[in-house]
């Protein structure tokens, strides 16, 4: 599977497929879970804020409640491994924690509501009631319940749905509602009674999780990975050390990724692009063992506190991208959230995705805002003295950024408040956008709601040799009449297929094929002995089928006769002729590739499509240059029309 090595490390196919939204893929690499475990208790809903804050007033235990209700709605819960929960000892709380700090938290146990606000107002942005210490050993003892599942091979993965949150908080403080720290905990844990020695810890909500930061940012087997908004440190924590170029200290430089948003509105584009050009090349080089992810959702639609515009559907995919890495091992901790709605479908369509359903269509315009592009270029020129994926990159950090001079402007008029997080929280939802947020949800419910085929691969595969290495499939076999049969090969070089083993594979593509458009399987897996017959067949009957958007990814050398001006079919050619003839258009990009390695293709192919293992990429092997510059040639041509591609200011402004 080497070659796939190269897709993920230079992000070329992923910008493609997401770009485009294709109805069907013809190779898509779809994890499926053996296993995913949800551990949730009501107990932990047994806390909540007694006096008057405008700062904590947002974190409610129905954050809790109703992702659960909406869990059960969808029938997710049902298809989960229900573990139980328990509490951490102190031992586990200290492996982040120091002993005086522990002391605090109990002792609120037996305080009254005026020692208790005293006690909070010792820290920042946080609220304690009596039950608050027994949760946070609830919600580091589910966390760790579910390393522990994922860990001993009971479950693939799973999601711990927790409160209170915990990446905030730190060694002597707790911060920003969080009073210890869940995920730095499992981290610490993992590392000590599993022996791991590279853990990856991605934190998607919206704010910084300087509490992980400070834990692990001289820690090399810890790799910390974090997009928050920011606002050139205008939005709380308000930390100089949420920038881009805090990259980790000593042994941990190059270990601590920042990609900071200086402004509000950031979508599903934005998001996927920090994936593609920052995350997903560097944790590929990193080959984690285990995923963790603070799986905050204040980056979502609709929040109060983010002000971002990611939609559900993106949870999914960012959940699906991670689940390739660690061989699936994931662990999804909840920690922000505020907009109860778009929280609890957030949650669902990780848990959904985790479980291995297909993925809902990503909606929205695929292009990156400008300010989003200068954050990537800012990490990736941050972080290029310590990847090798990112050795070529030519870009330097950027100083004049395009959100500065409206932010001096603003600060001018507004002054810093000294509750900024009550302050964004109240901020600039004005009525119009909390309608069309609402609406917007409203529609996703229905659309996510789409029954899952119940059979996942269908087959149709000629070789015995093959068929046995396959796990538990379909297998399709259709007979046509002559008619259906001769519509069916009309247009195409009918010579080639006139051999009745040709004919008899060509129907069985077809039969697969129906069959995943029909919805009766999620995918399927044909063989074929004249394959540029085939592919032209198919993707023929897909356009029949009335499809408009189709992908076709081809490697190795084919000539096909097809017309693919009218952008319903997009063709990958992955070939080691180069077609010097033909240039690259939008629809048409062939990638003139020198590589040697033997794929298996039949059962890598078969493999990751029922995904009974994700397939290992093994150890880390940088691209030659040859190959990178090929890319990079490629990417200069194609980064106009798909704009996915572009992740340096001049790609940006040359396609405007
Ligand atoms: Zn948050």
């Amino acid at each position: 599977m080497n070659s796939l090595i190269f897709f993920c490390n230079f992000c070329f196919l992923p910008e493609i497929c997401t770009n485009v939204s294709r109805d069907v893929c013809f190779v898509l690499f779809i994890a499926m879970a053996s296993g995913t475990a949800l551990i949730y208790d009501d107990e932990m809903t047994s806390y909540k804020l007694l006096w008057d804050d405008p700062v904590c007033d947002i974190e409610v235990p129905e954050r809790l409640l109703a992702s659960y209700e909406q869990l059960k709605h969808y029938h997710l819960v049902e298809r989960c491994v229900h573990v139980p929960i328990r509490e951490a000892t102190e031992e586990e709380i200290m492996l982040v924690h120091s002993s005086e700090y522990l002391e605090v938290v109990k002792s609120t146990q037996t305080m009254n509501e005026e020692e208790l606000r005293r006690v909070s107002g010792n820290y920042d942005a946080v609220y304690f009631h009596p039950n608050t210490y027994r949760c946070a050993k609830l919600a580091v003892g589910a966390t760790l319940q579910l390393i522990d599942s994922v860990m001993s091979g009971k479950v693939l993965n799973g999601m711990a749905l927790v409160r209170p949150p915990g990446h905030h908080s730190q060694r002597n403080a707790a911060n920003g509602f969080c009073v210890f720290n869940n995920v730095a905990i499992a981290a610490q844990y993992a590392k000590r009674k599993y022996g791991l020695q590279r853990i990856l810890i991605v934190d998607w909500d919206v704010h910084h999780g300087q509490g992980i930061q400070y834990v692990f940012e001289e820690d090399p087997s810890v790799l910390y990975y974090s997009w928050h908004r920011y606002e050139h440190q205008k939005f709380w924590p308000l930390l100089r050390e949420s920038d881009y170029d805090a990259v980790g200290q000593g042994e941990g430089k190059g270990f601590n990724i920042n990609v900071p948003w200086n402004k509000v509105g950031m979508g599903n584009s934005d998001y996927l692009a920090a994936f593609f050009h920052v995350l997903l090349p560097v944790a590929f080089e990193f080959a984690p063992e285990l995923i963790l992810v603070s799986s905050g959702y204040d980056s979502g639609i609709g929040d109060p506190e983010g002000q971002m515009n990611a939609t559900p559907e993106c949870f999914a995919h960012l959940t699906h991208f991670l689940m390739q890495l660690a061989n699936g091992r994931l662990c999804a901790v909840l920690e922000g959230g505020y907009h109860l709605k778009s929280l609890s479908e957030s949650v669902c369509m990780t848990v959904k995705t985790l479980l291995g359903d297909p993925l809902p269509l990503i909606s929205g315009n695929m292009a990156p805002c400008l300010s989003a592009i200068e954050s990537i270029q800012n990490v990736r020129a941050a972080h290029k003295p310590y990847w090798k994926c990112l050795m070529y990159e030519e870009a330097t950090p950027l100083q004049d950024l395009s959100t500065k001079s409206q932010q001096m402007m603003e600060a001018e008029l507004i002054q810093t408040s000294t509750h900024p997080v009550a302050e964004q929280a109240v901020g600039t939802a004005n009525s119009d956008e909390v309608i069309k947020t609402d609406r917007f949800l409203e529609s996703h419910m229905k659309k996510i709601l789409f029954p899952v085929p119940p059979v996942k691969t269908a087959a149709a595969i000629v070789s015995k040799a093959d068929a046995h290495l396959l796990p538990i499939l379909v297998q399709v076999e259709m007979e046509m009449n002559a008619q259906q049969l001769k519509t069916l090969i009309s247009g195409v070089d009918a010579e080639l297929v006139t051999e009745e083993k040709a004919l008899l594979s060509l129907q069985n593509m077809v039969a697969v094929l129906d069959k995943i458009l029909k919805k009766e399987v999620c995918n399927g897996i044909a063989e074929s002995p004249v394959a540029s017959v085939s592919t032209t067949v198919a993707l023929k009957h897909c356009i029949g089928f009335g499809l408009q958007r189709v992908l076709c990814i081809v490697v190795g050398d084919m000539d096909l006769e097809l017309d693919l001006d009218d952008g319903k079919i997009l063709l990958i050619n992955i070939c080691q002729k180069r077609r010097s003839e033909k240039t690259n258009s939008k629809y048409h990009i062939s990638l003139h590739w020198k590589e040697d390695t033997e794929i298996k293709l039949v059962q890598s192919v078969a493999k990751a499509l029922t995904a009974v293992s994700t397939p290992d990429f093994g150890a880390y092997a940088p691209a030659s240059q040859e190959n990178v510059l090929e890319i990079k040639r490629l990417r200069d041509q194609l980064q106009q029309e798909w704009k996915m591609l572009q992740c340096s200011v001049k790609d940006w402004i040359s396609g405007t």
